[in-house]
């Protein structure tokens, strides 16, 4: 059921001093409720001992702390990587993730519910979308995982459920409120909103000066085979979105992660890779090879031999490649499987209990 209660994580600090100022609090306050909300990570209004009984009473009858409850979680038993899945107050849900590896700790968060873009390699893409997040709802996720997380997070990526381009001025704000001085302050650069190619965002990002990462799904070396497992491309073509890519690093003087899914057939051979150094050429970039992690057939990981000689192919060029591991394979960690999945089992649970009824 949908709650009207304002959710605290839908604040920035000048609507919150505002909010004390207009229920006659002083102006501190606000900076105590923040420090609260975001430091201290308080999930409930009792745990505000700063403040008087009846403000406490008072905040808990106008806003929430959290607004959405966990009701699944896997932990890969091989590299401990964690898949959350939340239940939102309208019933629908979404999944984030924790991945460690090493230092690193990359919290991956959502940003719309279900995604309109349906890739082909992608189970979030099966679900359309559903609707957007909150900006609230991002933060949400992020504060939500560091309750639960070994350690804090040193790395966000907006790689979750979602296209944030698509979502661009919540995404916007939620990171602005992730990287508040005065709250988490996370560092700004170690935030990342990556797109499947939305030329329109890649551009606002540049103009506006955002101070955020940017990393790029390219997933194919060529028009032909990016529109067979994107059907973005059809909109946004190969070739303006490189020369958005190539007009984003000239403006921001930012290096661009170039995201590749390596799927078996489709985009593995000697020739994309190739293709792949030719259209990254001139680009300051980094390029992630990511073995495809998906539950269709058609489109499954190469050999760790074909992995490991694209790599090498593309390393001869002198780019930085990282090959990530294959973190979470066995926890179903690409966006969208932990949801499939348990709404597969929930039907099947469903089914039993009908058989049961019969
Ligand atoms: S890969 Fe990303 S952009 Fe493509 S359908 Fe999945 S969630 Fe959407």
């Amino acid at each position: 059921m949908e709650s009207d209660i304002q959710s605290v994580l839908d604040l920035n600090p000048e609507q919150i001093e505002t909010y004390f100022s207009e229920i006659g609090e002083p102006k501190f306050r606000g900076a105590q409720l923040w420090k609260g909300v975001y430091s201290a990570g308080y999930t409930d209004f009792t745990q505000f001992t700063v403040f008087p009984k009846s403000l406490r009473e008072r905040l808990a009858s106008d806003f929430s702390l959290r607004t959405f409850s966990l009701i699944d979680t896997t932990t890969s038993p091989v590299d401990e990587t964690v898949k959350f899945l939340w239940q939102m107050t309208d019933g629908y849900k979404i999944e984030s993730v924790i991945i460690y590896e090493g230092k690193r700790v990359t919290f991956c968060i959502s940003s719309q519910i279900g995604c309109p873009l349906d890739c082909k390699f992608c189970a979030t893409g099966k679900m359309g979308l559903l609707r957007n997040l909150t900006h609230a709802e991002i933060v949400e996720q992020v504060m939500q995982m560091k309750m639960r997380s070994k350690y804090p997070p040193t790395n966000i990526v907006f790689m979750g459920m979602g296209e944030p381009m698509l979502n661009y001025d919540s995404v916007m704000r939620a990171a602005e409120i992730l990287s508040e001085p005065e709250g988490l302050a996370f560092s700004r650069k170690k935030i990342t909103i990556s797109t499947s190619g939305i030329i329109d965002g890649i551009q606002r990002m540049a103009n506006e000066d955002r101070p955020f990462s940017l990393a790029i799904s390219l997933n194919a070396p060529n028009q032909k085979t990016r529109e067979a497992v994107m059907p973005i491309a059809r909109k946004y073509r190969l070739k303006e979105l490189m020369q958005a890519a190539k007009h984003y690093t000239k403006i921001t003087k930012k290096r661009i992660t170039f995201e590749y899914v390596l799927m078996d057939g489709i985009n593995t051979r000697d020739a994309d890779a190739q293709a792949l150094i030719e259209l990254t050429k001139g680009i300051p970039c980094r390029i992630n090879i990511i073995p495809c992690n998906s539950d269709d057939p058609h489109y499954q990981p190469p050999s760790d031999a074909v992995i490991q000689h694209f790599d090498q192919l593309v390393n001869k060029n002198h780019r930085t490649i990282t090959v990530r591991n294959r973190k979470g394979w066995e926890i179903q960690a690409a966006c969208g499987q932990l949801y499939a999945t348990n709404e597969k089992n929930k039907k099947a649970t469903l089914y039993k209990t009908l058989k049961h009824v019969e």
